[in-house]
């Protein structure tokens, strides 16, 4: 069984009731965070998970909503760890720029802790690896793989595949429909794909904010790629705009309409448990 729990599932709007971007999903003892949005540090808090325990951060891509607190999480880990504990961060092409540049901004804050602290005698390490597609974890029963997704112009952009134990969950990110990401997610347990609700967003009088309908997915188009991929659970989240108390049945409507099988929505951990054998097809 894989765990999936949505700890953020806002979008850059600041929402107080709803963290940015980040899914939890937990394999065996393993425990993978999926972007880290506005406020991530915190929900993880509440089911249980601090940042000396995550075995990955996985960036699906570099967007500032999808990677505001990764400062927090490169200086929690290494504050509440006392062995060395390299945090691995797997993203795509630019993460190592992002990570340096973070690490530079905590320069002076590093400097304080290891001039204070006796027993830090370094600053926080992190090992990142770049990938655009194909295999890039495979630990104790877990493997995990990428594949590209398109979110142009922001580029590239990857989703990722989680398997263990006969489970499957595909995180794709913030994307418009593709091959890439139908292959990705062929025959998975259940795929968590970020939505927006352009019906909604295209009626609001701001351009910029009217923008963002030509590079996100609908919940339809979302709906549609679950339904291709014969995935077993569409599980959504991300919400732009935020899913207002009562609404909730409204999107999973729109999803129903192409997607007959389990969906799954809601505020800020929600959780899913995905189990073996739950998709259409033998991916
Ligand atoms: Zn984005
Ligand atoms: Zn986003």
């Amino acid at each position: 069984m894989i765990e999936v729990t949505l700890l953020g599932t806002g979008s850059p709007i600041v929402d107080p009731n709803r963290a940015g971007p980040s899914t939890l999903v937990r394999a065996g003892d393993q425990t993978f965070l999926v972007d880290c949005g506005r406020g991530v540090l915190m929900r993880a808090a509440a089911v249980g998970v601090g940042a000396a325990n995550i075995s990955a951060l996985l960036l699906t891509h570099l967007h500032s909503d999808h990677i505001t607190d990764l400062s927090d999480i490169i200086t929690t880990r290494w504050v509440t760890t006392f062995t060395r504990s390299p945090l691995k961060v797997i993203g795509p092409p630019g993460t190592s720029a992002v990570v340096d540049a973070t690490l530079d901004a905590l320069a002076l804050d590093i400097s304080y802790r290891v001039g204070h602290h006796p027993d830090l005698t370094e600053g926080p390490t992190v090992e990142v690896e770049e990938v655009t597609e194909g295999v890039v974890w495979a630990s104790d029963g877990v493997q995990i793989t990428v594949g590209q997704t398109d979110h142009r112009p922001v580029t590239p952009t990857i989703g990722f595949r989680v398997e263990f134990d006969g489970a499957s969950v595909v995180l794709a990110g913030d994307t418009v429909p593709c091959a890439s990401l139908d292959a990705l997610a062929a025959g998975a347990g259940a795929l968590v794909h970020t939505v927006i609700r352009k019906d909604l967003v295209e009626a609001l009088p701001v351009q910029r904010i009217r923008d963002i309908c030509d590079y996100h997915s609908s919940v339809e188009q979302a709906a549609d790629t679950a339904e291709r991929a014969g995935v077993g659970i569409l599980i959504l989240t991300h919400y732009v705009p935020g899913i207002a108390p009562g609404q909730e049945e409204e999107w999973r409507a729109l999803a129903a309409k192409t997607f007959g099988r389990q969906i799954e929505l809601g505020n800020d951990l929600h959780r899913v448990e995905v189990h073996p054998g739950v998709c259409a097809t033998n991916g």
